[in-house]
């Protein structure tokens, strides 16, 4: 029998809401979200739009959805968008961007789940009238594939500048968006004042059990809501929920710095290992990618974990991933190092 999981490192999404978290969530002024009068999810809503600089804001399911309604708004079947290798969806929702949207992607290369502006640059199509039209550039900030890496600001306005100079719309994947504005200091106005659209998730490092709000112009978020409403996202008295979102925004941000120091925790506790190759300095937020150059591969390793309580996920053949969160303290990360210890070998 597999013992139960002591310490869980699977995702930041795994997280239980806190006690007064649930109270919040039971005390909610709540109201019909569809004809607009719930008033949490109004309050929510304004919140975010102040929180990103952008006009307006809508609260949505998840951030796959946000994801999925952003590029069907800014995109016509056929058209191409550019996004870095490991962007989120691409690989995990569900071939979405071509079953919805109907849209190619031009992979990008770099290092780290980033590209820079020659390699954009590069792909951005001439406008040759057998070519598709390049039209939607994508960032991923930070990147979950690329290790939680902080994409620079300097970075960021460069790609984003070529894309309006090309015509395209520009989209910033924020579900960790608050995981950089606190390790970097750079406000999530600024972060997000590049881009059309920006999103951040409640589900993730911010504790909350449902939800994502999508950010940008007034016209921009008009038409995100009817597809909202087509994709089956519109919610009745979703308050119950939005709650759990304003309570992580009062309560949960400033405490990712918690999260950031675990990470790094965990990093210097296994960086010396034989069997492991981990570079520290890339350890910017939550996640740790653990490269293992030993005999053992990924899968096995994350097995002999679980098997003693500690759980990570294989995301290669060699590479493990290890995610930092509210519900794992500095000893629950001692104890996942002591494990981790006996395994790597
Ligand atoms: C988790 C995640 C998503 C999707 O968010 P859900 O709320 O799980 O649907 C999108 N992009 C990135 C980078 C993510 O990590």
């Amino acid at each position: 029998m597999t013992p139960p999981i002591d310490v869980d490192l699977y995702s930041d999404t795994i997280t239980r809401p806190t006690p007064a978290m649930r109270r919040a969530m039971a005390e909610a002024e709540v109201g019909d979200e569809q004809l607009l009068e719930d008033p949490t999810v109004n309050a929510l809503q304004q919140r975010v739009a102040e929180l990103l600089g952008k006009e307006a804001a809508l609260f949505l399911p998840s951030g796959t959805m946000a994801n999925q309604v952003s590029i069907r708004v800014h995109t016509r079947p056929g058209d191409e968008l550019l996004a870095h290798r490991t962007a989120h969806p691409i690989h995990f929702e569900v071939g979405g961007i071509a079953a919805l949207a109907g849209v190619q992607v031009r992979p990008l290369d770099g290092p780290r789940g980033q590209y820079d502006a020659a390699t954009a640059e590069a792909a951005i199509r001439p406008g040759w009238r057998e070519m598709p039209r390049s039209r939607l550039l994508w960032v991923e900030q930070t990147s979950n594939l690329g290790g939680g890496s902080i994409w620079p600001l300097e970075r960021v306005r460069e790609v984003t500048d070529l894309a309006r100079r090309g015509g395209l719309a520009t989209h910033l994947d924020g579900a960790r968006l608050l995981n950089a504005v606190v390790a970097s200091g750079v406000a999530a106005r600024d972060w997000a004042a590049p881009f059309d659209s920006a999103w951040i998730d409640f589900s993730k490092g911010l504790g909350a059990p449902i939800g994502s709000c999508l950010a940008g112009s007034a016209a921009f978020i008009d038409e995100a809501w009817r597809l909202k409403q087509q994709m089956g996202g519109a919610m009745r008295q979703a308050g119950i929920i939005a709650a759990a979102a304003l309570y992580a925004l009062d309560h949960h941000v400033d405490r990712l710095a918690d999260d950031h120091a675990n990470a790094r925790r965990l990093a210097n506790g296994l960086a010396d290992l034989p069997g492991v190759r981990l570079e520290l300095d890339h350890v910017e937020t939550n996640i740790v990618l653990i490269e293992l150059i030993g005999s053992l591969d990924a899968a096995t390793a994350m097995d002999e974990l679980r098997r003693r309580g500690v759980r990570m996920v294989d995301l290669g053949p060699r590479t493990l991933r290890a995610v930092t969160h509210l519900d794992v303290d500095a000893a629950g990360i001692d104890r996942a190092i002591d494990v981790a210890r006996q395994v790597f070998v």
